[in-house]
C-alpha cells in the first residue's frame, strides 16, 4: 500500500519532530492541533527544527525549504483526516484524551486510513476498539530528537493486519528511520524495557550509598564501551522525568530515590542538561574528559 498523504495529530515536542521528518523525507504532511495558537507554536517549532537539522546533519537550504513547503496546518479535524492515508497520533499521554480523539477519528477518517499511536506508556490494545478499525491500528513509537535518534519501534495488537504492519515497516524506512518490529505487545517497547531497569538499578546503588555517580558510570562505560553511563543518560532524560517515574512506582526504595532527587537536584534547580546541571555540568560533562575512564 502506497502511503502518500500523512497527518500528524498533536504538534508538541514529538508531533512537530515527526511531522518535520516526514515532510523532509518528501511526503505531504498535514499538521493538526487543537487551536490556532497551538498551530502558531507548531510553525515556530518547525523553524527551530530547521536550525537543528542544519547544525546536526548535512542538509541544504533547498531541502529544508522543501520540507517546510510540504507542511500544511489545520485546527479542523475533519479537514485533517478526510484525505489521510496514515494518521499518526502524538497528543498528550492522557488515556481519556486519546480515546476521545480515536472515537472522533473513527467517524471522520475514510476506511482506508491507517492509524498509528506514538504513545510511550500505553498499549495500542488500550485504544484499538475506539479506532473503529483495529486491523489498521498499531503503535509507531519515535524517540526524542528523531533526526539523530532514528528508532521506530513498531508494535501491533493481536488484531493488527500483518500487511498493515509491513506497510508501516516500509514507511518507517522511507522516512529515514530504522524500523524495530515487536512481535507482541510490551509496555515500554524494547528500549524502555531495557533502559528503565538499568536506570533504576543505578539510582538504587547511589541512594544506598554503594558508589557515587561517576564510579557507577565509569564501570558501565569501561565494561560495555557505552559512550555514557546511567547518570549521563538520566541528565538527558531530565531529572524531573526521573523523579516522576520514581514517584509513580510507589515502592519504598523508589520513594527513597524520589526524595533523593528532589532534595539534592530538583530543589536546587538542577534538572539535567536542560538546566545546565544535573549529575554532571554542561556543556562539557566530565564523562567526556579524555581521562575520565582512567
Ligand atoms: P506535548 O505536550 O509536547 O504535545 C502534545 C500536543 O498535543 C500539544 O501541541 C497539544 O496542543 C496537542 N493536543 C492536546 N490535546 C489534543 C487533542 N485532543 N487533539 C489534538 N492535539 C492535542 O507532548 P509530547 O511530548 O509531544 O508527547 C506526545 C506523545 O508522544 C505522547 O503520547 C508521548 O508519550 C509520546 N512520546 C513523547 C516523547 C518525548 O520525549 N516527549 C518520546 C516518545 C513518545
Amino acid at each position: 500500500m502506497d502511503l502518500k498523504q500523512v497527518t500528524v495529530i498533536g504538534s508538541g515536542v514529538l508531533g512537530s519532530q515527526i511531522a518535520f521528518q516526514i515532510a523532509y523525507s518528501g511526503f505531504k504532511v498535514t499538521v493538526y492541533d487543537i487551536n490556532d495558537e497551538a498551530l502558531v507554536k507548531a510553525q515556530h517549532n518547525m523553524r527551530t527544527l530547521t536550525d537543528s537539522y542544519e547544525r546536526d546533519m548535512e542538509v541544504t537550504d533547498l531541502e529544508l525549504k522543501e520540507a517546510l513547503s510540504n507542511l500544511i496546518y489545520t485546527s479542523n479535524l475533519e479537514t485533517a483526516s478526510k484525505e489521510a492515508d496514515l494518521i499518526i497520533e502524538a497528543i498528550p499521554e492522557v488515556k481519556e484524551l486519546k480515546i476521545d480523539l480515536y472515537k472522533q477519528l473513527a467517524i471522520l477518517a475514510p476506511e482506508k486510513t491507517i492509524f498509528a499511536t506514538n504513545t510511550s506508556t500505553f498499549l495500542p490494545s488500550d485504544f484499538a476498539k475506539d479506532t473503529g478499525r483495529p486491523e489498521k491500528f498499531l503503535a509507531l513509537h519515535f524517540a526524542n530528537q528523531i533526526w539523530l535518534n532514528n528508532t521506530a519501534e513498531i508494535m501491533g495488537t493481536e488484531q493488527t493486519d500483518p500487511d498493515i504492519f509491513e506497510t508501516i515497516v516500509t514507511f518507517a524506512k522511507n522516512i529515514g528511520m530504522i524500523p524495530l518490529p515487536l512481535h507482541k505487545e510490551q509496555r515500554g517497547y524494547i528500549l524502555n524495557s531495557l533502559l528503565v531497569p538499568l536506570l533504576k538499578s543505578a539510582e538504587d546503588l547511589l541512594v544506598n550509598e554503594v558508589a557515587n555517580p561517576e564510579t557507577i558510570d565509569k564501570t558501565w562505560m569501561i565494561a560495555t564501551k557505552a559512550p555514557r553511563g546511567p547518570f549521563g543518560i538520566l541528565d538527558i532524560v531530565g531529572l524531573n522525568t526521573a523523579y516522576n517515574i520514581a514517584l509513580s512506582r510507589e515502592s519504598e526504595d523508589s520513594k527513597k530515590i524520589a526524595n533523593y532527587l528532589k532534595e539534592n537536584y530538583l530543589d536546587k534547580g538542577h534538572l539535567g542538561i536542560q538546566s545546565g546541571k544535573g549529575f554532571y555540568t554542561y556543556p562539557n560533562p566530565t564523562y567526556l574528559d579524555k581521562d575520565f575512564l582512567k
